[in-house]
C-alpha cells in the first residue's frame, strides 16, 4: 500500500522570517497527523528555518530544483549535496515553469534525476502536457516522451528514490484541475510505463502524485482514484491553514 505524499510547493514565496512563521503556525495544525507524508519545499533562502524548525517531525524538506554537478562555476546554482546538507530528503526536478521559463530539457531533468538519486535525495520528477498538446491528442507521447528521457540510464530504483509528479500545465494555477478520471487515467499509464522499465513491483510501489489547480474541494475525489498517490501544490500551500486542510483532507 502506497503513502500519500503531499507536496507543498511555495515556489518564490516567503523570506526566511515569513517562512518561521508558516511553520510555527502550520505544525499544531496537522500534529495529529501520521497517515500522510507531509513535505515542504521552500526557496532556497529559507530551507535553513524550515529544517531546524521541522527536525523533530515527521514534515520532511524538498528543494524546489538542483544542479546535476557537486560543484563548479555554476552561478545561480545549488549542489545536491548542498541540499542535503541544508536538511532535504528530496528535490522537485523538472518542474513545468523550470521547463518553459527556463529552458530546462528532458536531458538536463535526465542529469538531475540521477544526480539526486546519488546523492541520497528523493527526485520528484515533474511531466505534464500543455493545453494544445492535450487537445491534439498528443498528451500520451509527451508524457512518454518526458518518462523515458527523465529515467534514460537508470537500470534499477525504489520508491525511496522517486517520487512522479503528473502536473498538466493547463492545469496548474488556472483553477482548472484535471478530473480525477482524467488523472487516474494518466496515473495508471505512467505506471505501466514503469512496470516496462524496470518491474510491476517497483511501479506498484512508485508514488504518482497530480498537481495542478489542487484545492481543499478537490483532492479527495483525486485521492480516490487508485492511482493518484497525493498532491503536489502550489498556490493553495502558500497559507498554512489551507494547506493543513489539504492535509487532513488527505489523510481522512
Ligand atoms: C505547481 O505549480 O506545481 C502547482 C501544482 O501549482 P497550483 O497548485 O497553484 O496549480
Amino acid at each position: 500500500m502506497r503513502r500519500r505524499a503531499l507536496i507543498g510547493n511555495w515556489k518564490m514565496h516567503k523570506t526566511a522570517d515569513e517562512a518561521g512563521t508558516y511553520i510555527r503556525e502550520f505544525l499544531p495544525l496537522i500534529q495529529n497527523i501520521a497517515s500522510v507524508d507531509v513535505i515542504l519545499a521552500p526557496p532556497f533562502t529559507s530551507l535553513h528555518v524550515v529544517a531546524a524548525l521541522v527536525k523533530d517531525t515527521s514534515i520532511g524538506l524538498a528543494g524546489q530544483d538542483v544542479h546535476w554537478d557537486s560543484q563548479g562555476a555554476l552561478t545561480g546554482e545549488v549542489s545536491p549535496a548542498m541540499l542535503y546538507d541544508s536538511g532535504c530528503q528530496s528535490v522537485i526536478i523538472g518542474h513545468s515553469e523550470r521547463r518553459q521559463m527556463f529552458h530546462e530539457d528532458d536531458n538536463a531533468v535526465n542529469r538531475k534525476v540521477k544526480a539526486a538519486i546519488a546523492h541520497h535525495l528523493t527526485a520528484i520528477m515533474c511531466v505534464g502536457e500543455t493545453r494544445e498538446e492535450r487537445a491534439n491528442g498528443k498528451t500520451s507521447d509527451v508524457l512518454t516522451r518526458q518518462l523515458l528521457a527523465g529515467l534514460a540510464g537508470i537500470d534499477a530504483i525504489d520508491d525511496t528514490q522517486l517520487v512522479l509528479a503528473y502536473e498538466p500545465i493547463w492545469a496548474i494555477g488556472s483553477g482548472t484541475p484535471a478530473t480525477p478520471t482524467q488523472a487516474n487515467e494518466v496515473h495508471a499509464e505512467l505506471r505501466e510505463h514503469l512496470g516496462t522499465l524496470f518491474t510491476t513491483a517497483i511501479a506498484k510501489s512508485i508514488r504518482i502524485v497530480y498537481g495542478g489547480s489542487i484545492t481543499t474541494e478537490n483532492i479527495q475525489a483525486l485521492l480516490a482514484t487508485p492511482h493518484v498517490d497525493g498532491g503536489l501544490v502550489g498556490g493553495a500551500c502558500l497559507d498554512p491553514s489551507n494547506f493543513a486542510r489539504i492535509v487532513s483532507s488527505a489523510a481522512n
